[in-house]
C-alpha cells in the first residue's frame, strides 16, 4: 500500500533495492524476487473473505463461507431421521430435542441447520503404557521386572470394564436439517 522505493543514493544506477509499505514500513526486499512488488502493494489493503468480500482482516474463507462451503458437499439428513448428538458452534447437545429446548428457553432463534457427530469412546488406562511412563527413571527393561503384572492386567481390565467416558466430534459430513422440526 503507497509503496516506495529505497535506493542506494551512492548507487542510483542501480534502481531501488527494496520497496516499504507506505502505510507501516515493512520492508520487501527486491532481491527475493519480483513478486515482492505485488506483496508490498497488497500490505496493509484491507483482507476480505473471496466468498462473500466481508472484511475479515485474514485471507482466506470467512467462517460462515467455510461453513456454507462444507453444508454444500454435506450428507443432508432431516432432524426427524437423525439420533445422537449435534454440534452448533462450540455447542454440543446430546439430541436436536435438547437444542430446540434449550434455544425456546434462551428465546434464540433456530439455525437452519446443525452438524452431526461422531464419538469416540476412551478405552481405559493401558497398562504397558503406563508402567513405561511410571518407570522412566528406572534402568532399562525395569519392566520385566514388576512383580505379578498378571494381577495387575486382570485389575486394570476389570476396572477398565466399568469406564464410560464418550467424547463426541462435530461431523462436517453429516448436516442434520432443523427446518421441519
Ligand atoms: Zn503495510
Ligand atoms: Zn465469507
Amino acid at each position: 500500500m503507497n509503496v516506495k522505493e529505497l535506493v542506494d543514493t551512492t548507487r542510483p544506477d542501480d534502481g531501488p533495492l527494496a520497496l516499504y509499505c507506505g502505510k507501516c514500513g515493512s520492508v520487501y526486499s527486491l532481491k527475493a524476487g519480483l513478486q515482492m512488488r505485488e506483496y508490498a502493494e497488497k500490505c496493509c489493503l484491507p483482507k476480505r473473505c473471496p466468498g462473500c468480500d466481508k472484511d475479515t482482516g485474514f485471507s482466506g474463507l470467512c467462517h460462515d463461507c467455510h461453513d456454507a462451503k462444507r453444508f454444500e458437499v454435506a450428507t443432508k439428513v432431516p432432524a426427524s431421521e437423525y439420533t445422537g448428538w449435534v454440534a452448533v458452534g462450540d455447542d454440543y447437545f446430546d439430541s436436536v430435542a435438547s437444542l430446540i429446548e434449550r434455544r425456546q428457553d434462551e428465546d434464540a432463534p433456530l439455525p437452519k441447520y446443525v452438524w452431526g457427530t461422531t464419538e469416540t469412546t476412551w478405552d481405559g488406562l493401558d497398562v504397558e503404557s503406563a508402567l513405561e511412563n511410571e518407570l522412566e527413571n528406572s534402568f532399562e527393561d525395569a519392566i520385566d521386572h514388576v512383580t505379578d503384572m498378571d494381577e495387575l492386567r486382570a485389575f486394570v481390565k476389570a476396572w477398565n470394564e466399568k469406564q464410560s467416558i464418550t467424547s463426541y466430534w462435530c461431523d462436517y459430513k453429516t448436516a442434520v436439517i432443523l427446518d421441519e422440526a
